[in-house]
């Protein structure tokens, strides 16, 4: 089958389908093709901190409200392991109703998915698509995919790939391996966690804490073969080694969930655009969840494309001022991005003793210099607009 379409979007995930959404019901013929089969729900356990700017794209959207149960974040506690420094962010001092919220990726996905499929004919939503290849043919992009068995494929004016960066070959890819892995599981503790997110940074990669309904959920990123050893141990071990870590602030903490091991990168290409094509989200800067930037980055990847394409109009779809102008708009807030959570990752995750002094003093600088902290604040919230 050939088929025709304005937009196609390669890729259901989050970011797809949040731009999906965004250009439903704008009288742009969109295609949304997703790998995973109808009724197969995503089976991914990481928790995601969405950020209080990406609670408002998501209630224009339409899908907040059927979000629920999220966590509100009201303060952010950041502190590093053997050494001085801490910092404490609070939504009151940013003068914001949350610095953001706790959901995890399959309710968020489970949502839009929900979402995408109310929106009836605004919206061509294909799933168990497995994309092989995007082509640039006769001035139109030509996507090629097999469902249900059958090679398929669609021509439009513009592809954007949300693929998360899976399909090989559609652009070069720039790549720092962390030499981390993320372990994610929930875990309850014996204080109330009074919606504080924490932040500690130790020598061997970042420990998050997000509260999560009562319970919290953690992302302990270490050296791969730590991360390994510590999915392996009794839970009583487990829970001794993060306490080493991360102390006694909540009182004793039982492990609640199952362990999950993530691979940590920063993957990125160094042009988001190719001809009628572009990349948004993961398939265009996978970075390391220190400081939960990526779903959140993405999602305004998403939202500015919509903005730019229905700006431009159908006849610019794909055309190159309409590729340069959505370039141009991205390039700060992605650029930032990628560099703030990878200086993250570099400046903290060492044992030398003169960086660890280095961070101290930035923590306590962060901490009591109120516009520094209400730069962070709102870079993190609005990301280079903010
Ligand atoms: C442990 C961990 C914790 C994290 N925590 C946070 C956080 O707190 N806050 C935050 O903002 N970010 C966080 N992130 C990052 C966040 O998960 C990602 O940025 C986000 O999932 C990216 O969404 P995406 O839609 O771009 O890609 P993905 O989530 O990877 O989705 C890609 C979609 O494309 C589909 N697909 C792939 N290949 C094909 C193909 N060939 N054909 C058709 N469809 C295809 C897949 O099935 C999938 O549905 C975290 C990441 C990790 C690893």
């Amino acid at each position: 089958m050939n088929d025709a379409a304005d937009v196609v979007i390669i890729g259901g995930g989050p970011v797809g389908a949040a731009l999906a959404l965004a250009l439903s019901g704008s009288g742009l013929e969109v295609t949304l093709l997703e790998a995973r089969p109808a009724g197969e729900r995503a089976s991914d356990p990481r928790p995601l901190a969405l950020s209080y700017g990406s609670r408002l794209i998501l209630e224009r959207l339409g899908v907040w409200a059927a979000l629920a149960p999220v966590t509100a974040i009201d303060r952010i506690h950041i502190s590093q392991q053997a050494g001085f420094g801490r910092a404490a962010l609070t939504a009151a001092e940013a003068r914001l109703p949350a610095l953001g919220y706790v959901a995890d990726y399959m309710q968020l996905h489970a949502t839009l998915h929900n979402a995408l499929q109310d929106r009836g004919t605004a919206l061509r939503y294909i799933t168990g698509a497995n994309v092989s290849a995007i082509r640039d043919v006769e001035a139109v992009s030509e996507v090629e995919f097999t469902a249900g068995g059958v090679q398929q494929s669609v021509r439009a004016r513009l592809a954007v790939a949300a693929d998360g960066g899976a399909l090989d070959g559609v652009a070069d890819m720039r790549s720092v391996d962390y030499r981390q892995s993320a372990v994610t599981t929930r875990l309850h503790s014996e204080l109330p966690h009074r919606n504080t997110a924490f932040e500690r940074f130790t020598s061997g990669g970042p420990i998050a804490l997000l509260p999560s309904g009562d319970d919290l959920a953690l992302i302990w990123s270490a050296e791969h073969e730590q991360a390994q050893a510590l999915c392996g141990l009794a839970p009583a071990e487990f829970v001794a080694q993060l306490e080493r870590h991360f102390g006694k602030r909540l009182g004793a903490l039982a492990i609640e969930g199952k362990r999950s091991l993530f691979p940590l990168a920063l993957r990125y290409v160094t042009q988001v655009t190719k001809k009628r094509a572009i990349l948004i989200g993961n398939a265009a800067q996978t970075l390391h969840p220190v400081a939960g930037q990526g779903f959140n980055l993405g999602l305004r990847d998403a939202w500015e494309l919509a903005e730019e394409a229905l700006r431009s109009g159908r006849e610019a779809l794909g055309e190159p001022g309409m590729l340069k102008a959505y370039a141009a708009r991205r390039r700060l807030d992605r650029g930032g991005g990628i560099w703030f959570t990878d200086s993250l990752v570099r400046m903290f995750s060492n044992d030398i003793a003169p960086l660890r002094a280095a961070r101290g003093a930035g923590l306590v600088l962060l901490g009591c210099v109120p516009p520094l902290k209400n730069f962070v604040v709102r870079r993190m919230t609005f990301g280079a607009r903010g």
